[in-house]
């Protein structure tokens, strides 16, 4: 805008200013010419330095005389001629002037206007010699500015630019909330709503943004609401398939739908469990316990899994305002896809735990398989799986994570993931510590 705008001034007045001296360039000639010849017979009338030097304190001017005997100078200053860009429409045509001066006739035939640096030049040939006027050049230094005159520049320049920032400002404010709303979106956080203050272009836009972000919001509330129904009238049949198994005789074809209505029994009870965390009574049973201690009771758990799981406590304790069971599930579901994830000879599962300033940081690291880059993200939504066969062999419907999540973020806490394929994957937990401890 700031540029544009300039452009357009620099524009308009070099325009207005070509166009104004063109329509004067004849009246300049002609009045140049008929002042310079007035001049002209001033100083023939009493051709000598004393009365030029007269004339240029009065005029500011320096005048240097070539004549056929002697040549003088008022001072110095005059530019080399050569190198004064002369213009050419300053060039008098037509009769020469002439004067009537009391040393008898003068007689201008050329007068030439030009510039050196800034400097005016002003050549007039007459038939007694050649004048050249140049205006005494200004130095900066001796212009005389003033202070109040700069103060008032720099202050109106600091005016038209803060003023100038201002608008811009509010005129970017709807883009600034829209990025905002875009990257608040982006994380899930699908109640967010942007002003609807202005009625413009921008304000349009903030309304159909705002109707986008309740649209997306419902339907994924519809989703959700669906998945929990059916999850709901799902678990009574279930009950009953499982109550009327056991009475039916023992062979394989049970034991394997036993295993499935199970399997299927667990899913659910994910779906649910996830679901109560997420609403507003699914409220935590906090309590204040030591993190190293809780790693250890849950690593002992696994000791006769292969390829193992290793957890160095260093002795120390750290403490943290959590939901134990909540927790506990959290890590058994990382430690067993550790374990699932990893393959034949591959070193036991490291476990880490430490702390920084505000946070217990938990760090699960296996040597298997590993997890492709581009979904690193998406393990952590529900029902999503690197491998999209559910095998019997891994057994899992892509629910463990979405839920380690739900309980992570329940507790202000945050949970990541790094790996590549055929290097193993690398859980990262971190939990607010229990503030109250350090103080
Ligand atoms: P599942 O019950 O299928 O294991 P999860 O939500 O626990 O569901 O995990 C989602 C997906 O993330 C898994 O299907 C698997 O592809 C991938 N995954 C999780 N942990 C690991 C790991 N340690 N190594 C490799 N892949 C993993």
């Amino acid at each position: 805008m700031l540029v544009s705008g300039t452009l357009l001034v620099i524009g308009i007045i070099s325009v207005s200013w070509h166009g104004f001296r063109e329509s004067q360039k004849t009246f300049l000639r002609n009045n140049l010419a008929y002042y310079s010849s007035y001049l002209v017979s001033d100083l023939k009338d009493n051709l000598n330095l004393q009365h030029a030097q007269k004339l240029s304190k009065r005029l500011l001017l320096i005048i240097r005389y070539e004549g056929e005997d002697n040549s003088w100078q008022t001072g110095t200053g005059i530019p080399p001629l050569h190198k004064v860009h002369f213009r050419k429409w300053s060039e008098s045509s037509g009769s020469p002037f002439i004067l009537n001066s009391q040393s008898g006739k003068s007689v201008v035939t050329n007068v030439r206007f030009g510039r050196y640096r800034g400097q005016l030049v002003v050549t007039v040939v007459t038939n007694f010699g050649r004048f050249i006027f140049a205006k005494k050049s200004e130095k900066w230094h001796e212009m005389r500015l003033g202070i109040p005159w700069i103060l008032s520049i720099l202050g109106l320049t600091g005016l038209i630019l803060t003023l100038t920032l201002m608008t811009m400002r509010w005129i970017m404010k709807p883009i600034n909330w829209l990025s905002e709303g875009v990257s608040a979106i982006g994380d899930g956080n699908l109640g967010y709503r942007l002003p609807e203050k202005r009625g413009d272009e921008l304000g349009k836009l903030a309304l159909a943004f705002n109707k986008m972000s309740e649209r997306l919001r419902e339907m994924l509330e519809a989703r959700e609401r669906l998945l929990l129904d059916v999850s709901h009238e799902l678990r009574s049949p279930l009950t009953r398939m499982k109550v009327a198994l056991e009475f039916v005789q023992e062979d394989k074809t049970r034991d394997s739908l036993l295993g499935d209505v199970q399997e299927m029994e667990q899913m659910l009870t994910e779906i649910l469990e996830t679901a109560r965390l997420k609403s507003e009574h699914g409220k935590l049973e906090l309590q204040t316990v030591d993190l190293n201690k809780l790693i250890q009771e849950v690593c002992s758990e696994f000791d006769r899994k292969i390829p193992g799981i290793h957890f160095d406590g260093d002795g120390r304790e750290y403490m943290v305002h959590i939901d134990v069971e909540q927790i506990q599930t959290v890590l058994k579901n990382i430690f067993v896809n550790a374990l699932k994830y990893s393959v034949l000879g591959n070193d036991p599962v490291q476990v880490r735990l430490s702390e920084d300033a505000s946070e217990c940081i938990i760090e699960i690291q296996d040597q298997g398989q590993g997890i492709p880059e581009d979904q690193l993200e998406l393990i952590f939504e529900p029902f999503y799986r690197v491998d999209k066969s559910r095998t019997k062999l891994t057994g899992g419907y892509g629910l463990g994570l979405s839920m380690c999540k739900t309980i992570i973020e329940a507790h202000g806490g945050r949970i990541s993931v790094r790996s590549k394929p055929g290097e193993g994957a690398a859980f990262c937990i971190r939990l607010p510590a229990d503030s109250t401890e350090n103080n």
